[in-house]
């Protein structure tokens, strides 16, 4: 089942596989999608700012009523509110969206080059507050890590990357481990470009199991957090489904040899 207890190098602890709620703009289905998984195992939520439905989410969450340190929420602060007190403002205003009084998880969503490091000090800010449990980032690659190292008090804990086996990001899961964050796959799926790969349907036959299963099984067995979209009870379900069967040191090899370096997102701007 869903492992609760993914470490931070800030002592907290995340489950590492949850929900992405991205493009989940129907409230309704939003509420019952968040039912469906925490039925399911499910106790990570992840949102955004830019994606329009913290107050959905917040609505989901109520209608779980579930003690709030069982669930783990995550969402990201957006570019056009980087910068010092837009950041502060901002995280608030979600807070009031979500209907709580703090985020597990909050993630600077891209790097930008304005506001880099006041974004970051304000980050340290809300957590100092309490208003975050955790900072992180998102979409930050090598160089934007070092340079926040230079001025950061503290270094995020985790960092969300585009990763699927057409982009398998290796470098940069080895650069994030040996810095002690955790590497977080966002589209893990790859948005479902990869289901009709032979590899992958070669070896969900083998298992009986379904190419997103044999996809996010690859995440699990590197070591990756993941967070699958769907708003299909049966697939919510069906994605949690990965922790009775094992791949193959040849099959894991398969896929990792599937590796195209192609991109579904634009890739990070630098810094300098
Ligand atoms: P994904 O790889 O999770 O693919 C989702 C799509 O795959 C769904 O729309 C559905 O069509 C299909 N799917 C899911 N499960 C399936 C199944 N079992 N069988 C068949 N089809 C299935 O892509 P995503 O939604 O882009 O990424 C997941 C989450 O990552 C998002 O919801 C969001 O929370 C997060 N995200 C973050 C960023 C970022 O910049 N940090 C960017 C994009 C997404």
């Amino acid at each position: 089942k869903i492992d609760s207890s993914l470490k931070f190098a800030d002592g907290h602890t995340m489950p590492n596989q949850g929900l992405g709620v991205y493009k989940m703009t129907e409230e309704r289905e939003l509420i019952d999608s968040v039912k469906v998984a925490y039925d399911a195992g499910y106790r990570l939520f992840d949102t955004a700012q830019m994606y329009g439905n913290e107050a959905a989410v917040g609505k989901a969450i109520k209608e779980l009523s579930v003690p709030r340190n069982e669930i783990f929420v995550t969402t990201k602060v957006a570019e056009a509110n980087q910068g010092y007190d837009k950041v502060i403002a901002s995280v608030e205003e979600s807070l009031k969206k979500l209907q709580l009084d703090y985020v597990d998880l909050l993630l600077v969503h891209w790097p930008i080059h304005q506001h880099f490091f006041e974004t970051w000090k304000a980050f340290e800010a809300l957590k100092e507050q309490g208003l975050t449990k955790s900072i992180g980032t998102s979409n930050y690659g090598m160089v934007h890590l070092e340079y926040l190292a230079t001025k950061a008090n503290e270094m995020p804990v985790l960092n969300q990357l585009e990763v699927h086996p057409y982009l398998s990001q290796e470098a940069m899961i080895n650069f994030d481990r040996k810095n002690h964050i955790v590497t977080q796959a966002w589209a893990p799926l790859g948005r479902g470009r990869i289901f009709e790969d032979p590899a992958i349907l070669k070896i969900a036959k083998h298992h009986g199991k379904s190419a997103a299963q044999i996809i996010l099984r690859w995440h699990l067995q590197r070591g990756d957090s993941f967070i699958p979209k769907s708003v299909h009870p049966e697939r919510i379900k069906q994605n949690a489904d990965i922790y009775d069967f094992k791949l193959t040191d040849e099959e894991m090899a398969w896929v990792d040899a599937l590796n195209k370096n192609t991109r579904i997102s634009q890739e990070p701007e630098m810094v300098y």
